[in-house]
Order: C-alpha cells, then structure tokens, then sequence
C-alpha cells in the first residue's frame, strides 16, 4: 500500500448506520493484514491516532469526526471459504470486512445450522466478533473456532476459547478498550449441517420477529444501551416514560418501537443530538430505576465532557 491509498478529509456519515458524525482526516480500506500493519507503522510515523471501523452499526461518530487514521475493513477484506472437516461438520472461513448477514446467508443456504440469527445483524464479521454480537438466544461466541488478527507486531491466529468472548466483548473489544491494538482480519466458524428447512424457517421467523419490533427502516446503531444485569434496558426507558420521547425536533427520538433504539429520523440530527438524547435517558432511568445504563454503543471521535 502506498500513500496514495490514504484518502483525506472523507466524510464519516455513509459510514455509519447512524448516518450523522464528521469527516475522517485520514481514511484507508487496507485488502490484507499486511496493509493493516503499514497503515499503523503510517500512523506511528506520522503521530496520528488510529480508529478502525466495520460497518460502523455499532458506532456514534462524533460532529468534529476523528482526528487521525481511519482503517476501514470492507469489502476489500470480504473473502468467504468453506471446507469440510472430517467429523462431517463444516469450517466457514470469512473476512472480516465480509457483511455478517452475507455470512448467516451462506450458512442458510450450505444447509449449516447455529447462525441463522447472524442473518439480521447489520455488521461486518469483524465487528461481530469484537462485540460477541447475539440476538434471539445464539451469540458469536457460540461457533468461533478460530480468529486471526493484527496484534500491533505481529499476525496471530488464536483459538476461539481464547478469545475471551462475554456478553457483548472480547479479548479483542479488552485490548482495545487498554489502549492496544487488535484487528480482527479473518474468522473461522464450525457448524454443523442441519435439515435446510427448518434452517429456513427459523431464519425467516427471527426476521419477521426483528422487523415487527425493530425501527429497520429509521437509522440507528441498534441497541443504544447493554442488557443491565437482570434487566431490559427497553423496558427501563420505557417504565421511565420515555418511549417515543424527543428532546426538540433535531431528529434525535427514542424509538416509538422500541425503547432500546435511539434513533436518527431523516438522518437530519447531529451526533450532538444523539448524545444529548442518550445523556438524558441515562440520567431519567437512573433516576427512576436506581439502574444506571451503559452504553453499548460505541464513541468515536471526541465528545466534549
Ligand atoms: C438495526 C440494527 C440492529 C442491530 N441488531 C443487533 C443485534 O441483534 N445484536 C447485536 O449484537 N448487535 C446488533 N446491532 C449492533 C451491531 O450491528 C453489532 O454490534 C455489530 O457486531 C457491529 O459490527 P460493525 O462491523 O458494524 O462494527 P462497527 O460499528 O464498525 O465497530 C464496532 C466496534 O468494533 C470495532 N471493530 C469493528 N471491526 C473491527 C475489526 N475488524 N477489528 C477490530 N475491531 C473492529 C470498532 O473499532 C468498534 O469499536 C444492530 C445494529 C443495528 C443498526
């Protein structure tokens, strides 16, 4: 990779599935962890702080942007194999810029059963494994085997049981969160073969499940908040009284819905907004509940405060 893959000053928005947040000062899609390694010996040599980004469903990109290097792992790192291992059961190797519902299609349609809940989450595989995304009972955790990754030295591959996979983390989303570097590059999943129909039919069902309580059709990053132990976030904000609830007419709203999601109607608030929102539910379920919620979403970018 040369300079010239560098873009500058690349708007942020399209990004994201929120659709607000300012512009990249650097930007890159590397195609191998080869080019991820440049891109970060790029960002040492020229003092700039790195943020990498999947398919940005699970980010608030503040207004300013992010004053560094974006890496986005895309398309150009979205290579699917599969192969069959001698116990019958069959080893899905994918990128991890691949999308992860094109990842649970695959599954569908190789007749491999336990990712059928993949089908439905907007996010690449990448970002699936460092958040253990999960819905409907499965989680990611459940068919890792392996994951290979950029460790800031070197290209590693680690055994899912060593991932370290909680509700909603990962040994990668733990490094992360200290300040080192982890770039998921490539995930290998095993599953086993199911009968097709019943594959079919229960990924049809969580689909019509998501679409009838989920705002799919407003853009949002999901679950704003984390499942407090022993609690729904949704139905806190929705005992708080804040269902539907907007602060002013920025386009900032708690979902009519479905308390949980924040979202951006018309994709006209500003990231600002958004957080204002998120502040103030914060603030009126603690007050209401004695729970204080935590964000699942993640920031990028600065926020004030
Ligand atoms: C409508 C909607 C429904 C959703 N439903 C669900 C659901 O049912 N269950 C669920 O768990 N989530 C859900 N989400 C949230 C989101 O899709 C998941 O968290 C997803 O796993 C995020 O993947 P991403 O590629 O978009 O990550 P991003 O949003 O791009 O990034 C999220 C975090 O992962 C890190 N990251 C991303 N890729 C890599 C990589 N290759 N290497 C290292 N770090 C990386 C980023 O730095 C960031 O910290 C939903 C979101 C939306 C918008």
């Amino acid at each position: 990779m040369s300079d010239n893959g560098i873009q500058q000053n690349v708007p942020l928005a399209g990004y994201s599935t929120f659709r607000c947040g300012g512009p990249a000062r650097f930007f890159a899609e590397p195609s191998d962890g080869y080019e991820v390694a440049w891109l970060f010996d790029w960002a040492k040599d020229k003092n700039v702080n790195v943020f990498v980004l999947g398919n940005g469903s699970n980010c608030l990109i503040s207004d300013e942007g992010f004053d560094g290097l974006v890496i986005r792992i895309g398309k150009n790192m979205s290579k699917l194999t599969s192969e069959e291992p001698e116990d019958g059961r069959v080893l899905v190797t994918a990128g991890a810029g691949l999308s992860y519902a094109r990842f649970g299609n695959y599954c569908v349609e190789q007749s491999l059963t336990g990712a059928e809940f993949a089908c439905g989450i907007p996010g690449s595989c990448g970002g699936a494994v460092f958040m253990n995304a999960g819905a409907y009972g499965g989680e990611t955790k459940d068919f890792i085997s392996k994951v290979t990754y950029w460790n800031g030295e070197q290209i590693i591959t680690i055994d899912g049981s060593q991932c370290e996979f909680g509700y909603r983390t990962s040994l990668f989303e733990k490094l992360n969160s200290a300040g080192k570097t982890a770039v998921i590059l490539e995930m290998q999943a095993i599953l086993s073969k199911g009968n097709k129909e019943d594959i079919v039919a229960l990924t049809d069902d969580l689909r019509a499940r998501r679409t009838a309580s989920q705002p799919l059709d407003v853009p949002s990053a999901g679950s704003t908040f984390k499942r407090p132990e022993g609690y729904f976030a949704a139905k806190l904000i929705e005992e708080a009284g804040l269902k539907g609830f907007a602060l002013d007419d920025s386009g900032a709203q708690v979902s009519p819905k479905h308390a949980g999601f924040v979202v951006n109607n018309g994709g006209r608030a500003k990231a600002s907004d958004v957080m204002r929102l998120i502040d103030y539910v914060v603030e009126k379920v603690y007050e209401s509940s004695g729970v204080k919620l935590e964000k699942e979403v993640r920031l990028v970018g600065s926020f004030g405060g």
